[in-house]
């Protein structure tokens, strides 16, 4: 969605959790926790003189783009995703600060350590947002669903230094959007019987699953809110919009989403791209900044617990031709050595010389560390074990405080985009 931040807030007010509590909570066990503007509040945790300011995250370079912006900086127009070149035009007072990857993640696994304290019933979506169902865990616990929100808030602003905003409803989709339209630090609690009540005045377009175009071509026939679409005759519907996302919408519109919270620690792949401000045909450079990627790629593996068996690197040339290759290992890995020498090998001897415009290292085919037959030669575990000891310097001191040698003080003019954060 995304959008949930040009919603009609007034029309929500009735549902926001205050100091007097909150709405009726019964038959409400999905919970949607959004960390707010997360790349943003954990670098103004680190550096509290910003506190005041227009703050940003993102790519530096000329083709940067932005990851992540402060409130102060968004009512200054700034977004992420947008080219830090605009931001910088419409907010020149910012202070602008390239992505710190491995402290994001380090206080993402720290949230996710709350979540899963509460529930083993955890979704995350991203670094900074996931679903909880907390259904088995209030007898427990001896609260409501939104006591559980409320405790979430309090417990990530006490030990993580930020703050995150909390949806509670009955479904998936109803927690998702009333946690964006809780933000900034707030919580929304929607009662069951009031599910349609909250919908219908929303645009068509907080329908989960209804992009740009959709909602032309629903607002064209004057389908503008979810009650519009909750009342056209599903027939019609289906002759607009195809019959899989006219029942799609359908059902939601009504209220309906029967998506059970899926836990999950893995993603599909992991993985680190990086756009140059200029394009690059030496090769030496180019593979300083595989190792440099697999560096980031392998650091996010060991924070989730996740290794891979495949490699894959992405090469993109100047004329936008993109070239990617992988290669299989026979022991899944989350060591930045072996990511980067598989990495390199691909790029020697599966990618022709070229002006390079992008480059990435994706590792795919996860799996939970654990379970994975170790690989116990002596190299891969003394590399490991450098690894590890790398990611708790990091994560004290910074992504600059362990490099491997090869990439100290010899970084390609960055324009540090990596692709931008899910921030709300
Ligand atoms: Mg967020």
């Amino acid at each position: 969605m995304g959008r949930s931040a040009d919603l009609p807030r007034g029309l929500v007010e009735r549902y926001r959790a205050g100091p007097g509590g909150w709405p009726e909570d019964t038959g409400c066990p999905m919970l949607h926790v959004d960390m707010d503007a997360f790349y943003a509040s954990v670098e103004i945790r680190e550096r509290p003189e910003l506190r005041d300011r227009p703050v940003v995250v993102g790519g530096v370079g000329v083709r940067g783009v932005v990851s992540s912006a402060n409130y102060i900086a968004r009512r200054h127009g700034v977004r992420s995703a947008m080219p830090t070149v605009q931001a910088r035009r419409l907010c020149p007072r910012a202070v602008f600060l390239p992505p710190t990857f491995a402290l994001y993640q380090q206080v993402s696994a720290g949230v996710l350590a709350i979540f899963r304290e509460i529930t083993p019933l955890v979704e995350p979506l991203s670094l900074d947002e996931a679903f909880l169902d907390v259904s088995g865990s209030l007898r427990r616990l001896r609260t409501t669903p939104a006591g559980v929100g409320a405790e979430i808030r309090r417990r990530v602003h006490a030990e993580h230094g930020i703050v995150c905003s909390v949806g509670v409803g009955p479904t998936k989709f109803v927690a998702k959007l009333a946690s964006g339209l809780a933000k900034p630090d707030g919580m929304l609690v929607v009662p069951k019987t009031e599910v349609t009540a909250f919908l219908h005045p929303l645009p068509v377009s907080a329908l989960w699953g209804v992009g740009k175009k959709t909602a032309e071509r629903l607002f064209d026939v004057g389908l503008e809110t979810v009650a519009d679409v909750a009342a056209a005759p599903l027939p019609r519907l289906r002759r607009m919009i195809g019959v899989a996302m006219a029942e799609h919408l359908h059902a939601l519109a009504q209220g309906h989403d029967d998506r059970p919270v899926v836990p999950r620690s893995a993603e599909k792949s992991v993985g680190a791209e990086e756009t140059f401000d200029t394009d690059h045909h030496d090769r030496a450079l180019l593979r300083r900044e595989l190792l440099r990627l697999a560096e980031r790629t392998a650091t996010t593996l060991r924070s989730r617990g996740l290794r891979g068996r495949t490699v894959a690197i992405k090469v993109r040339y100047a004329d936008f031709t993109t070239i990617s290759r992988s290669r299989t290992l026979p022991v899944a890995t989350d060591v930045t050595q072996e990511i980067y020498r598989t990495a390199a090998q691909l790029l020697d001897e599966q990618t022709p010389p070229g002006a390079v415009r992008l480059i990435g290292v994706r590792v795919e085919q996860l799996g939970a560390g654990e379970s994975e037959q170790l690989a116990l030669d002596a190299p891969e575990q003394g590399w490991r074990e450098a690894d590890q000891a790398a990611d708790k310097a990091r994560s004290k001191f910074g992504d600059l405080a362990i490099r491997p040698a090869a990439l100290l003080g010899k970084g390609p003019d960055r324009a540090g985009t990596t692709k931008p954060g899910p921030d709300r």
